[in-house]
């Protein structure tokens, strides 16, 4: 079985999502949308994907920018079986409505409140949750990140407390209307949503999350200390937990990657995606133990940390692996990333 799927909302998520799932055996990229005309929907025209129109604007604007229409949104959800929803910021929960209408499974992302799905969803986290959903939100980078850890550090040795402290990124690199550009700008939610976030996927863990936002476009990086149950033998055991799992990477200190800079640069050098590094990172030099208390680092690539997810959700609505590591496997493979 092939699934059929649209991609709503091709931006800085929804562009690489859709090259995702066109690069998967088990699944077909029957179209994506755009509101306006722009480069990006140029592209979308150039890689061959149709192009429909989404919103109110209408298809004038394109015909005028003579890019070619397949038609509207309703259009293009009469042909799939399910939608990948990559809008803006609380859009989603307005699309699920034409969604439901449609009759068509939907995933959205973590600029929705959990309340849009069924399930909140993570692919190391909680898979076999959300089997068969028809309503899955993948949670937002920050937060994935943070789950897709949990999922390697609590099967092995427990969590009493986890406490983290995410130095956000200002923006994404190509957006112009987002600060700060010079200073740190604390966040007074204390503590931060993540925390609250994490447990749409982990319902028992005791996590506070505190948060700043920095002049960077590249990555957050969070700051974890977590108070474990059962302290492992060295940290050396910890690292080869991450090393082992997928959706890891793990800088030596050799590799003199000695921060988000270089960890992009080694993304371009790598050129996965729209060079893009889709795993947690993290420095050996950054993981230390202290009996039960474990302390690491971690940088996220806020633009593409989802991607996988996104597919592995899909795969988990419609049972089309027999678990999360099934899936990610199949995931992985396909967009070139490092197998486990
Ligand atoms: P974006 O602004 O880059 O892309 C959104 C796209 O949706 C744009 O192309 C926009 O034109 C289009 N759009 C606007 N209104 C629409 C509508 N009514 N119907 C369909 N499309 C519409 O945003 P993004 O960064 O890709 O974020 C999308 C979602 O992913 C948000 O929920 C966000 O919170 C989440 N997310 C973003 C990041 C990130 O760092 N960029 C990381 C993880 C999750």
């Amino acid at each position: 079985m092939r699934v059929r799927v649209a991609v709503n909302g091709f931006g800085t998520i929804g562009k690489r999502v859709a090259d995702a799932i066109a690069k998967q055996p088990d699944m077909e990229l029957v179209g994506v949308t755009k509101t306006r005309p722009s480069f990006e929907a140029t592209r979308a025209v150039e890689k061959g994907y149709p192009l429909y129109v989404a919103g109110s604007n209408g298809l004038g604007a394109f015909k005028a920018a003579g890019l070619p229409i397949a038609g509207t949104l309703a259009d293009l959800l009469k042909k799939v079986d399910a939608v990948v929803d990559a809008s803006p910021d609380k859009v989603g929960k307005e699309n699920r409505k034409i969604y439901d209408a449609a009759g068509v499974r939907a995933v959205f992302q973590g600029g929705e409140k959990a309340e849009v799905a069924e399930a909140s969803f993570n692919a190391l986290g909680n898979f076999g949750a959300c089997v068969g959903k028809r309503y899955l939100r993948v949670v937002s980078c920050n937060t994935t990140g943070l789950a897709r850890a949990a999922s390697i550090v609590i099967p092995n040795w427990g969590v009493d407390h986890w406490e983290a402290t995410l130095v956000r990124r200002a923006s994404d690199p190509a957006e112009t209307k987002k600060g700060p550009i010079n200073g740190i700008m604390p966040t007074f939610l204390l503590p931060s949503h993540h925390g609250p976030d994490v447990r749409t996927i982990f319902p028992g863990l005791s996590i506070a999350t505190t948060a700043v936002v920095v002049p960077t476009t590249l990555m957050h990086v969070h700051v974890n200390h977590v108070f474990l149950k059962r302290a492992p033998a060295e940290a050396g055991e910890l690292l080869s937990a991450f090393r082992r799992s997928p959706r890891f990477h793990v800088f030596a200190p050799w590799e003199h990657a000695e921060g988000t800079p270089q960890v992009m640069e080694y993304a371009r050098d790598r050129g996965i995606g729209f060079n893009d590094m889709m795993e947690n990172v993290l420095w050996e030099e950054g993981v230390r133990l202290d009996g039960r208390d474990l302390f690491f680092f971690q940088a996220i690539h806020q633009e593409s940390i989802v991607v996988p997810e996104n597919v592995d959700a899909i795969r988990a609505m419609f049972e089309l692996a027999k678990d999360g590591r099934e899936s990610i496997a199949k995931t992985d493979k396909a967009l070139g990333l490092p197998l486990h």
